[in-house]
């Protein structure tokens, strides 16, 4: 068969997300959960797997999960337990890994996706359990694999959503906002480089041709990291499943099933790993050496009070009391420290779109130098909002102000100190505003008979001495009182 113009094609997506929870300590041991070790150095018998060592659960790693869980808006289940999933691996040391089968800790939620049209499409949770990481592997040895178990125990949060998207773009969007409300929620460092976010999405079509429904198989791709090779990855299953249906008509879901596939950056397609396992195969059973993890109102009360307003809700609040720009208003709730600089700033009594201007300009180009968040660079909310009431109070101008807020992202200090230190505050003495103005006018006296007389260059001549006075003045003239007082002495014989 070939391809025909008519067919209907929709993709279904579903995408399982690993997190790895930023705690201090492993998910059932005291070793060090880090990122960056020598291998090996953060091992115990416990996440070793040796012979008689017993597993002790990290709360913190609970809270943390179920924190994420309640943000996702799931049913948070009075009992949750754990199990073991077995299978055999060279970076599993125990020969299974300690996860959660039938009594996740998370069910039934959904997410709020803002696609890059501005519209927002909403992806049903099914569940987010709590398991522990495998080891790494290690193949950049001729020879021989190594294996690096530092990773070994490491907390991970698996959020398992419905097939709900069907395009490249809204998977990117669907990774991009669960990478945004990790990080808001402080689980997670969503660090995509060092592997604390990895995807696999589940990928088929629904074809119809002729009044007849074909599905094809459905693809787990494993091991995502980045947005980039999700967003691909999604892009080439959708060209290939179709053609592969096209090429052979019964490669469909029902004689085929479930396959994984790998994903190859460099040339953009996904290669054919197996045939997908099913649950049974993993021959879950409950871990014997955990209790089960009984959950009560108060811990929900609890967590549920440390969640506040989420991203979304409060991009539009942004946008509805502060009558920010969409894209202002998303550039600054990108993390919640951020966005609560800005809303300190402005309760200290500085107007939200000064505050905005200098967030999103001095400071959001110093973190970009950094590789850091805005809030990071580490400027006071309340010198922040001093800063910007100054401009707006003319008391300094723009320049003035990033210079001011250099020396305060450097040093620290009062914004009206610094300004009266290094003489930035803008001059609103006339008497020294006319001095100036006259000085530069007397010492130009063939520039001022060229503006006078109408010649064609009396717009650059004007800009000239303008520019002029901000230098005689080091710039404490205010540039609209100059501009005006030039005009007029310029035009008035
Ligand atoms: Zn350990």
């Amino acid at each position: 068969m070939t391809a025909r113009d008519n067919d209907i094609i929709t993709p279904l997506i579903g995408v399982e997300i690993h997190v790895e929870l930023d705690t201090e300590t492993k998910m059932f041991c005291r070793c060090r959960n880090r990122f960056g070790d020598p291998p090996n150095t953060n091992v115990c018998p416990v996440c070793l797997g040796l012979p008689g060592a017993l597993p002790v659960m990290n709360a913190r790693a609970v809270e943390y999960a179920m924190l994420a869980g309640m943000a996702l808006g799931c049913e948070v289940p009075d009992l949750t337990k754990w199990d073991r999933k077995n299978y055999y691996y060279p970076d599993l040391p125990k020969n299974y890994q300690i996860s959660q089968y039938d009594l996740p800790l998370a069910r039934d939620g959904s997410i709020d996706v803002p696609l890059p049209d501005g519209s927002v499409t909403t992806v049903r949770i099914l569940r987010a359990h709590l398991e522990e990481d495998a080891g790494k592997n290690i193949h950049d040895h001729p020879g021989h694999t190594c294996v690096d178990l530092n990773r070994a125990g490491t907390p991970l949060l698996e959020i398992v959503s419905q097939p709900d998207m069907h395009s490249a773009v809204e998977v990117g969007a669907y990774g991009r906002a669960m990478q945004r409300l990790v990080r808001w929620l402080g689980v997670s460092q969503a660090n995509m480089q060092m592997g604390h976010m990895r995807f696999e999405p589940n990928i088929n079509l629904h074809i119809l041709r002729d009044g007849v429904t074909y599905k094809t198989p459905i693809v787990e791709v494993k091991n995502l990291n980045s947005f980039r090779s999700l967003e691909g990855c999604v892009e080439y299953e959708i060209r290939r499943q179709y053609q592969a249906w096209c090429d052979d008509p019964d490669c469909t879901l029902e004689k085929f099933g479930k396959e994984n596939r790998g994903y190859d950056v460099d040339s953009g397609r996904t290669v054919y790993q197996r045939s997908k396992e099913e649950a049974h195969d993993y021959r879950y059973f409950p871990d014997p050496d955990l209790v089960p993890v009984v959950v009560t109102d108060d811990l929900r009360h609890r967590l549920r009070q440390g969640i506040g307003e989420l991203p979304l809700a409060r991009r539009q609040r942004y946008m509805d009391a502060y009558g920010l720009s969409f894209k202002e208003a998303d550039a600054l709730t990108q993390d919640a420290a951020t966005g609560d600089l800005l809303d300190d700033a402005v309760a200290a009594g500085a107007t939200a779109k000064r505050v905005t201007n200098l967030l999103l300009g001095r400071v959001a180009a110093v973190a970009n130098e950094r590789g850091c968040t805005p809030a990071e660079v580490g400027v006071d909310a309340r010198q922040l909002g001093e800063l910007a009431a100054m401009i707006d109070a003319a008391a300094v101008n723009a320049s003035a102000g990033d210079r001011i807020l250099d020396i305060l992202i450097a040093e620290g200090g009062s914004p009206r100190a610094i300004a009266e230190a290094r003489n930035l505050l803008a001059v609103t003495d006339t008497a020294a505003l006319e001095a100036w103005v006259d000085d530069v006018l007397a010492a130009h006296p063939e520039i001022v008979e060229q503006i006078r007389s109408g010649h064609k260059k009396a717009k650059q001549a004007f800009g000239f001495l303008m520019g002029q006075v901000m230098k005689t003045s080091q710039g404490k003239a205010p540039p609209a009182e100059a501009k005006r007082l030039l005009d007029e002495r310029l035009h008035v014989r």
